[in-house]
């Protein structure tokens, strides 16, 4: 049995090298982490549900012209994607104050936005992912300006999609984090959504009740991480009701 070229092992998922040039196999852990990795815990299943809801998330924005870096799923914990460089930035959206922007700005948590706002981390866990300016961005040479056109362009984008899908389930769209990868094509350079869309990095909040169905109950203590993922999971149909993930690995290596 040959052993895969393991990539880049990160907190939540392992990527490994794809069968062909170009592609990359990426596993979904069970690690949970929050503050920097400050507290963590493994929640049996949280990988399966993730990488369903990404693929899930990946291929309706790939139907709505939203380009992605996702091929397809092989398995329970691992998909294929298009092997990509990574700009260095977290792209956040927030439709309601909540989080860190609340703490920063005194607002409580579930006010509504004047509109959407889109900011950006850099990302360095030993910096703790710092707020930057775009002035930043361009001036370390993170993105161009039209990088930065489009980035912003995806990121409004993506926030349509997703809020009305979640709207269609119940649940409010409180705020997400995306990644931005290159994908080269010759002499052409396209952006395209990296990494993974899942309750790990959006806020998600049930419309009628207000309760929190994303990492915020692992952050915050607030009851089964696994019950709150698969009820997102079951609410759009990626999940079938009543069925727990299946939570043996499939890896072997
Ligand atoms: O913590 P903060 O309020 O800045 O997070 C905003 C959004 O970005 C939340 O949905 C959070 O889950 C996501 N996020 C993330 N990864 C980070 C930081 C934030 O997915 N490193």
């Amino acid at each position: 049995m040959a052993r895969r070229k393991k990539i880049y092992e990160g907190k939540a998922k392992t990527l490994y090298e794809g069968p062909e040039p170009g592609t990359i196999v990426q596993y979904f852990k069970d690690d949970a982490t929050a503050f920097n990795a400050e507290k963590k815990d493994v929640i049996e299943g949280k990988g399966v549900l993730n990488n369903m809801l990404s693929e899930y998330f990946m291929l309706g924005l790939a139907n709505v012209g939203v380009p992605t870096h996702f091929l397809k799923r092989l398995n329970m914990r691992e998909q294929l994607v298009r092997s990509c460089e990574i700009i260095p930035l977290e792209v956040i959206v927030r439709n309601y104050a909540a989080g860190s922007m609340a703490k920063r700005m005194g607002i409580e948590e579930g006010t509504q936005l004047p509109r959407p706002i889109v900011e950006y981390s850099y990302k360095d866990d030993a910096l703790g992912d710092p707020l930057v300016p775009e002035e930043y961005i361009a001036a370390f040479g993170w993105a161009s300006q039209q990088d930065m056109d489009d980035i912003l362009s995806i990121a409004l984008r993506v926030n349509d999609f997703l809020s009305g899908v979640m709207y269609g389930v119940g649940i409010k769209l409180i705020d997400f984090k995306i990644e931005i990868g290159r994908v080269f094509e010759g002499d052409f350079q396209r952006l395209v959504v990296a990494d993974e869309i899942s309750p790990d990095s959006c806020r998600l909040w049930d419309i009628e009740t207000g309760e929190k169905l994303d990492k915020d109950v692992f952050r915050r203590d607030l009851g089964s991480l696994t019950d709150a993922y698969t009820e997102v999971a079951t609410r759009l149909g990626v999940m079938p009701k009543g069925q727990p993930p299946v939570s043996k690995p499939t890896l072997i290596n």
